[in-house]
């Protein structure tokens, strides 16, 4: 692993820089490329422009490791009225959370209660949930946990990192479940025993998950978010769905907002699901690390951002 992403995915946990770092204002203004704002209505103004492209969103609301249940519960009332205020909109808006933002650090049960009450809400005004997957030692406990939602709740799906060398497993044995997944590389810094360190064996990996989910798809109808910006995974894995005869709406892309936006618009306008994932609110600083990891040049966009008024 590069030593630039080794420390940015350092400092997204240190708990200095996290109360320290968001106060500067040319921070700031550098986290506006990757979230329209800290507010709903940021979020929705930004849905709708996308809509208006025939793209739909998926919005998350920023926050992750809470230490008390009572952020939890008032994390599961943000939801809540979120999924109102997505219906009263009229926009094709899913939502996706960290279950860590929930309570799963304290308790098992009580995030699965929170998590219930989300996801009837969302299928009461016909929307989904995504789960987010944080970093390795969440996947047993996360896995669990989306067996148990599903038993009673269809429009629940569950991210999955193509790094970890168990993420092919984890997909044959949930199958029975019939689970949705939105397949990512994964943002996390793990260990060699668990992860693919190499970025071409990601790669690598992330494409064979593809062909295997793709065959699902078919086979079973499962569906299936290929989230990622790499354009050339998009050319295979568009190519391999052709191959086995899948139309272009059986295949769905998801990206993050302020990435590859003109990707985002060629993927719609050629007739591709794709849908775009916005971010919001103030507890931005560990998610935004990692988007920096990602891409450790970005870093010199941020230090631009101090010269600007
Ligand atoms: C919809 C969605 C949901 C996600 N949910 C999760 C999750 O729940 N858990 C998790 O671990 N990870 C999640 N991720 C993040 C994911 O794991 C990767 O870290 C991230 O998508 C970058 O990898 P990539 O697939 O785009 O490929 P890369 O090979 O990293 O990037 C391909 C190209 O995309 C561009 N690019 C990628 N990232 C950036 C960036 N930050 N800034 C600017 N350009 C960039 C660059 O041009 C790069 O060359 C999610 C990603 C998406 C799109």
């Amino acid at each position: 692993m590069n030593i630039g992403r080794s420390l940015l995915l350092w400092a997204s946990k240190n708990e200095w820089m996290k109360s320290n770092v968001p106060k500067f204002k040319f921070v700031r203004r550098a986290v506006k490329k990757f979230m329209p704002g800290e507010d709903v209505k940021d979020a929705i103004d930004a849905a709708r422009k996308l809509s208006g492209k025939n793209i739909p969103t998926t919005f998350t609301y920023l926050g992750e490791n809470i230490t008390n249940l009572s952020e939890a519960e008032n994390v599961k009332e943000h939801y809540l009225h979120l999924l109102d205020r997505i219906n009263e909109e009229n926009l094709d808006v899913e939502i996706s959370l960290k279950l860590t933002q929930l309570g799963f650090d304290i308790s098992f049960d009580k995030t699965l209660e929170f998590f219930e009450q989300i996801a009837r809400k969302a299928a009461d005004y016909n929307n989904n949930v995504f789960i987010d997957i944080e970093d390795s030692s969440y996947v047993d406990k996360t896995i669990e946990f989306y067996r148990k939602i599903k038993e009673k709740n269809d429009n629940v799906g569950l991210c999955l990192q193509a790094y970890l060398y168990r993420t092919m497993k984890d997909i044959e044995e949930m199958l029975q479940i019939k689970p949705w997944i939105r397949l990512v590389k994964g943002a996390y810094n793990e260990p060699e025993t668990v992860a693919f360190k190499n970025k071409k064996d990601v790669d690598k990996n992330f494409y064979k998950l593809s062909e295997y989910l793709l065959e699902q798809t078919k086979e079973k109808g499962l569906r299936v978010a290929y989230a990622t910006h790499d354009t050339a995974l998009h050319e295979r894995i568009k190519a391999a769905a052709e191959q086995k005869g899948l139309s272009k709406n059986q295949l769905e892309f998801q990206m993050l907002y302020g990435i590859k936006t003109n990707e985002q618009y060629k993927l719609a306008e050629a007739g591709y699901n794709i849908r775009v994932l916005i971010s919001y609110g103030n507890a931005w600083y560990p998610w935004y690390m990692r988007r920096l990891a990602e891409r450790p040049a970005n870093v010199l966009f941020v230090l631009k951002n101090i010269f600007r008024k």
